[in-house]
């Protein structure tokens, strides 16, 4: 067998290896979830196709990791659902870390708050019920780049004001993430033109162009972004 045909050979075996056959890998062996995030997925999935809205176990542990190496007091979260991201970035914080975490959905975060009580972290997160765009200009008023950290997961739709909202939020030198920037790959199908995907799409150009942050694309889960305000 010649280089040429070795190399079809070896690039069709590694087509053979299925998205899905490795993802139930890095589910297996990808991070330990811990108990009560482990109960808080099992609860979230009764809530039916919702469910999928949550982070990846793996994403979990790396904002676990984040959080911790970076000593972050002051986090923001932009779209709280069932609490997962926000216990993982509790977990990570000290004592006196605060996070503020923005939800408009009473039935979601009502699971939140009781997983927040059972994990123990309760104490260092303070949710603000509301449109998240009407909070974010609230802590504009007297909280100009005063975090350390801000995750947003909210609607698509919003992700430019979201962002542009968090950049002036955020301190310099401190850290972004935007969740879901590859959109199960949707960002590429040029007949996907449905407002999330083209939101998504936009996000990703503007933050290509904006010398304000070094930014990277994770593949991970559904993609995360990174930004670091500069
Ligand atoms: N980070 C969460 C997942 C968030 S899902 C986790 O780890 O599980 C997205 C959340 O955004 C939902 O809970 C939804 O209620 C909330 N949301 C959607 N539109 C919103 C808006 N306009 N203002 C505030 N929250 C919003
Ligand atoms: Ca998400």
């Amino acid at each position: 067998m010649n280089l040429k045909q070795e190399e079809t050979k070896l690039r069709k075996k590694n087509l053979d290896i299925s998205l899905s056959s490795l993802t139930e890998y890095i589910n297996e062996y990808g991070c330990n979830e811990d108990h009560y995030l482990y109960e808080l997925r099992k609860e979230t999935k009764k809530l039916g196709d919702v469910s999928i809205m949550q982070i990846g176990a793996t994403q979990g542990s790396l904002l676990k990791i984040l959080c911790s190496i970076g000593n972050f007091k002051k986090c923001l979260e932009i779209g709280v659902f069932t609490g997962y991201s926000s216990i993982c970035i509790a977990q990570a914080m000290k004592e006196d870390g605060e996070i503020i975490a923005l939800d408009n959905n009473k039935e979601y975060t009502d699971i939140a708050m009781k997983y927040w009580k059972l994990a123990g972290v309760n104490k260092k997160i303070k949710l603000i019920l509301g449109d998240a765009n009407n909070s974010l200009n609230q802590l504009l008023e007297t909280m100009n780049e005063s975090f350390d950290f801000i995750f947003i997961d909210a609607d698509k739709n919003n992700y430019i004001d979201y962002y542009e909202k968090s950049m002036m939020l955020l301190k310099r030198n401190a850290l972004m993430a935007i969740d879901n920037t590859i959109w199960k790959g949707k960002i590429l199908d040029d007949n996907d033109n449905s407002k999330s995907t083209t939101s998504i799409r936009k996000l990703n150009e503007y933050i290509k162009n904006d010398n304000r942050v070094e930014h990277c694309i994770l593949t991970i889960y559904d993609g995360m972004t990174l930004c670091l305000k500069k």
